[in-house]
């Protein structure tokens, strides 16, 4: 199994982090060297640039989890990161959960599974 995040699209919401129950995800500041340390491809890495409608969409939305914030701290902000997406079981939370439709799931068949925010 492999995961990843598309940066752009990542709110910070940490919603896949706390619902995960195999801790593939980890929230990094969004300044760290170790943002990008998840197999994203070139265009889905985090390069500094949200992307625009999911930025007016989230910035202003009060649910407890702070948006697009640099720093990872109270529980939300910065973005996450799939860490350890080899210890994925594809029970599919973090797909149903994620408010930037930004987590990508390939099986060991090489079926893709992409979240859709409930
Ligand atoms: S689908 Fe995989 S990455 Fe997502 S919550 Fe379940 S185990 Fe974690
Ligand atoms: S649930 Fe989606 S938008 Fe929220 S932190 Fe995880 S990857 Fe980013």
């Amino acid at each position: 199994m492999d995961v990843w995040v598309e940066k752009h699209k990542c709110t910070g919401c940490a919603h896949c982090h706390d619902v995960c129950p195999v801790a593939v995800f980890e929230m990094k500041d969004r300044d760290s060297p170790e943002a990008n340390n998840d197999h994203a491809p070139e265009a889905d890495k985090w390069k500094g640039q949200t992307d625009g409608p999911l930025l007016a969409k989230w910035k202003d939305v009060k649910d407890g989890h702070r948006h697009f914030e640099n720093k990872f701290e109270g529980g939300s902000g910065g973005l996450s990161v799939a860490t350890n997406g080899s210890a994925c079981i594809l029970c599919q939370a973090c797909l149903i959960e994620c408010e930037g439709e930004c987590i990508v799931i390939v099986d060991d068949a090489g079926t893709t599974y992409r979240s859709i925010y409930k």
